[in-house]
């Protein structure tokens, strides 16, 4: 069984955009979107390349990028809140 843990990613507005699985340590950069938990904001429906919106106060939360075949959301770190671990 994987070890990680669900994150709980909000917008600097205070917004939960998401929870996502986490396994192991270190920052996260990148969001798996397979390993998203609670989509709050439509990640699971966007394309490749764009860049989705925090629906509370409309700063870009980064890009969807594919990474090893798999669409995946960088973060845009200036959005994001800290994450709590
Ligand atoms: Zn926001």
């Amino acid at each position: 069984m994987k070890t990680g843990k669900l994150i709980d990613i909000e917008c600097q507005c205070g917004r939960l955009l998401f929870r996502y699985f986490k396994a192991g340590k270190g920052r996260i950069i990148k969001c798996i979107i397979s390993h998203i938990h609670e989509d709050l904001v439509g990640l699971s429906r966007v394309s490749t390349f764009s860049k989705p919106l925090c629906p509370a106060c409309g700063k870009e939360l980064g890009i969807i990028m594919m990474i090893h075949g798999e669409p995946a959301l960088k973060l845009n770190q200036g959005t994001i809140k800290g994450i709590r671990i």
